[in-house]
């Protein structure tokens, strides 16, 4: 495959089908988002927010693009702002993982850490206090941004339609940090397969099954906020998964699948696993593996 640009290498990831013993015979196909050259789902988000912010002239010539993000988005972003030669500030809670900040430092974004204990608002606040420091910058807040399901409605939910030609799709499971990916997802596999379940997923310490808030080691997924995209859709269930399910899922996955996925995708896997024992036999499920393992190394995710 020959490519001109590394941007023509977002999307089209593979769906792979698990080779798992889910209950009722029901099959569970998860798109394997780690194969994004930015390493995750959130490179179809960065794009998506910066083409959309130039469209609509928020962003020009030299605006600084400052954005909270847990890692992964930060990434998306600054692969796609590089593009434009945009300056990049990503405002990152400390807990977040090493490999995820190099890498954004490698593709020339500054980092800004906010204290863990203050979470993903801390950083919410600390990005809009710079915006109002900072002349001619723009916040795209993939926390409240519609840009944001709209990029996987426009872009994953139709290849996975394509990816399972003319199967029908049951459930849809995937976790939730901003919920950008559960919804945009959802609104796209409902257009065809309107019957369809929409179930996302949150580690213990998130609040959407009314849970107390604590740290928890799955990285990426749960909410300190109910996010403002859920009123758009039906949400159908929220299924906890406890930091020791999800981290057995990931080893499980390397050992039976030959894939190096992160905690957020043992979540998901979980949780597909339960949502089977509620299906009809031979009921298809699909997931979503938002990253891969190789960037929690240094804390230990095979440990
Ligand atoms: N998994 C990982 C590893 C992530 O980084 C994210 C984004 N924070 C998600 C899942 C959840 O994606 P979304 O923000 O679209 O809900």
């Amino acid at each position: 495959m020959l490519v001109k640009n590394i941007y023509q290498t977002i999307g089209n990831t593979p769906l792979l089908q698990l080779d798992v013993p889910a209950a009722n015979d029901v099959k569970i196909f998860a798109k394997l988002e780690m194969f994004n050259p930015g390493g995750s789902v959130k490179d179809r988000l960065g794009v998506n927010l910066i083409e959309s912010g130039i469209k609509r002239g928020q962003i020009k010539y030299g605006t600084t693009i400052i954005e909270p993000t847990a890692g992964n988005t930060g990434i998306g972003v600054a692969l796609a702002a590089q593009r434009h030669g945009l300056p990049v500030k990503l405002v990152v809670p400390e807990k977040f993982s090493q490999e995820k900040q190099i890498l954004m430092k490698a593709l020339g974004a500054e980092i800004i850490h906010t204290a863990s204990e203050d979470g993903i608002v801390g950083a919410i606040d600390k990005a809009k206090a710079l915006a109002h420091e900072i002349d001619n910058s723009y916040v795209p807040l993939q926390f409240e941004n519609p840009d944001n399901p709209k990029a996987y409605a426009q872009t994953l939910g139709p290849e996975i339609i394509a990816d399972l030609a003319g199967k029908k799709i049951d459930a849809f499971v995937a976790g939730s940090g901003s919920g950008g990916t559960f919804v945009g997802v959802t609104q796209a596999l409902q257009k065809k397969f309107p019957e369809m379940k929409a179930i996302t997923v949150e580690p213990e310490g998130s609040i959407l099954n009314d849970g107390v808030e604590h740290p928890h080691r799955t990285e990426g997924i749960g909410v300190e906020f109910v996010p403002p995209f859920f009123k758009e859709i039906t949400v159908d269930g929220v299924k906890t998964i406890s930091d020791d399910d999800a981290f057995s899922n990931v080893k499980w996955l390397a050992k039976n699948e030959g894939l190096f996925a992160g905690s957020s995708s043992g979540a998901a896997l979980a949780a597909a696993l339960q949502v089977a024992e509620e299906l009809p036999r031979n009921s298809n499920i699909v997931t979503i593996f938002p990253d891969s393992s190789e960037r929690y190394l240094s804390k230990g995710i095979y440990d």
